[in-house]
């Protein structure tokens, strides 16, 4: 068709299979495994200690509310409930601390420092947490200008972007800058990732944020988006859409990797969401599928239906760690929803996360914050070999009753620019009552996990496969909410189990082949 035809610079196949996803991740995943990007599995990377030895998942608070800033847990608050939570549940965990920057929330690259609580408050939680065996958590912008933002007190930072900002923004083939709006308010430039200055920023950004005493650092806005197309013919890169930008973004994560390192060996970079070709240089990514719906990125009735599938962690999960990110909430009335979001993070291979976002109730839910202790002990202990350095595998087919979740949407309200959720309307979703995976251990054992994440009692069978193992007999332990029992001595496989979970429950089955040695290498230890 006139006009319409491309020659890409490089060889394409066109072929079909048959199956159902899992068989179209495993010819993926037999290409890009022999892939650059797959040079190093994480556990074989220099990554931090605690992400070694094993960490239960995130729990996250805001100091401060948007857009009317005002303080709600201070950064005393936050250290103390993250330590308490992790002393009742016998595991460390990541303290991820929301709207801490000076100026207002994601109000980078000139409105975070000092923090909004004082550098010395901040230091001092930081610490805190280090202290008690957690670790702080913060975000920062990735190659984002918020040059105006309508909070009060509003952030103004339009000056200092147009001397330093607007010669690194993206450009227009017109050589305009598009200024966005991701909400109503708010004044965002994106910049062009090519420029020297606009990498120096990330990383000073990064750096800044361990000098304050944070080991966990997201590059928040990065690689979400997409790749950016710049038009400014004054920057080292050909106009529009390209690999530069790929590239440019690999020097960047690999530098502010390599400084941050030489501050903290102890830290970890994150991302929201994620690129196969930026795994080398990362640690963790910001994962959705538990709660995707609260934020808006997933809805039912969307055209062709969809479900949340882990394709990700399905291919490159011995690659790259993830933990459950965007707001879930562990106050909230809808108890359901938050707990199917706590045993969902599990299924899909990633950290659990809770967190206390929306402001009401001021509490925490007794049953949601219950469970959430729960899970973070299973994630930090028996689970987190296989969630952090395992394979994810085919999961078996199970028989559960479907369970309605209902939950309010997270939303920004446009004539009051509130970001927030609507507490008025109720939506809901239907899903498993138990939420499950399967995952092969750098041991070679094989674990299944499943999570009741219901208020009833719930009653199935599950088959056990030998994964590949090949040997003739297995040892099948049964670890229910941390009791580890022998479930059968030299059994063979396959084999169907009848699973008994209480309400609110975890049970993971680990097969081995009998004999070998019984501890699969990460995971925390008291
Ligand atoms: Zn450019």
């Amino acid at each position: 068709m006139a006009g319409q035809d491309f020659s890409p610079p490089y060889d394409t196949l066109f072929g079909v299979f048959h199956g159902d996803w899992y068989d179209a991740a495993d010819i993926y995943k037999a290409w890009a495994t022999q892939q650059w990007w797959c040079a190093k599995k994480l556990w074989d990377r220099d990554i931090a200690d605690w992400l070694r030895t094993g960490v239960g998942g995130v729990f996250q608070m805001s100091n401060y509310h948007i857009p009317e800033i005002t303080p709600n847990h201070s950064m005393g608050q936050i250290a103390d409930t993250v330590n308490e939570l992790s002393r009742q549940s016998g595991v460390p965990l990541l303290g991820l601390v929301f709207n801490w920057e000076r100026g207002g929330a994601w109000t980078g690259p000139k409105g975070f420092f000092p923090p909004r609580n004082g550098t010395r408050a901040f230091k001092e939680a930081m610490q805190a947490l280090r202290e008690a065996g957690n670790v702080g958590f913060v975000y920062i912008t990735g190659y984002t200008w918020y040059a105006g933002m309508q909070y009060n007190p509003p952030w103004d930072s339009w000056s200092l972007y147009e001397a330093e900002g607007q010669p690194l923004a993206l450009k227009q083939p017109d050589g305009s800058v598009n200024v966005m709006h991701w909400y109503p308010g708010w004044d965002i430039v994106r910049l062009c990732a090519a420029p020297e200055a606009s990498a120096q920023m990330q990383v000073d950004l990064f750096l800044k944020c361990l000098d304050l005493g944070c080991a966990v650092v997201q590059i928040d806005n990065l690689p979400c988006g997409g790749s950016d197309a710049c038009y400014d013919l004054t920057h080292d890169h050909p106009p529009g859409y390209g690999s530069w930008w790929s590239e440019a973004v690999g020097r960047m994560l690999a530098e502010t990797r390599r400084r941050g390192k030489e501050k903290n060996p102890n830290c970890a970079m994150s991302t929201e969401g994620v690129c196969e070709n930026f795994i080398p240089w990362l640690d963790l990514f910001d994962q959705r599928a538990p709660n995707m719906e609260y934020f808006g990125h997933y809805h039912r009735g969307l055209p062709a239906g969809g479900e949340t599938i882990p394709l990700f962690n399905y291919i490159y999960g011995e690659y790259i760690g993830a933990y459950c990110a965007a707001y879930p909430e562990c106050n909230r009335p809808e108890v359901l929803y938050w707990t199917r979001c706590l045993g969902k993070a599990l299924a899909q291979g990633v950290l659990p996360t809770g967190g206390r976002y929306f402001p009401d109730p001021r509490e925490h839910n007794p049953i949601t914050i219950g469970f959430y202790r729960k899970i973070v002990r299973a994630a930090g202990e028996e689970c987190y070999p296989y969630l952090m350095f395992g394979e994810m595998l085919r999961r078996p087919e199970i028989d559960v009753p479907i369970v309605t979740a209902h939950y309010c949407k997270f939303n920004y309200v446009p004539e009051r620019g509130e970001h927030r959720m609507d507490p008025q309307q109720l939506h809901q979703v239907t899903d498993a009552s138990v939420q499950h995976a399967a995952f092969r251990g750098r041991d070679g054992s094989v674990a299944y996990i499943l999570v009741n994440v219901s208020e009833d009692a719930v009653n199935f069978e599950v088959e056990l496969s030998d994964h590949g193992m090949g040997a003739r007999r297995y040892t099948i332990d049964r670890i229910v909410d941390g009791d580890r029992t022998v479930l059968r001595r030299a059994a063979s496989l396959p084999r169907t189990e009848s699973v008994e979970m209480g309400p609110l429950s975890i049970t993971v089955l680990i097969v081995r082949r009998a004999g070998s040695r019984k501890v699969a290498p990460g995971g925390h230890q008291h």
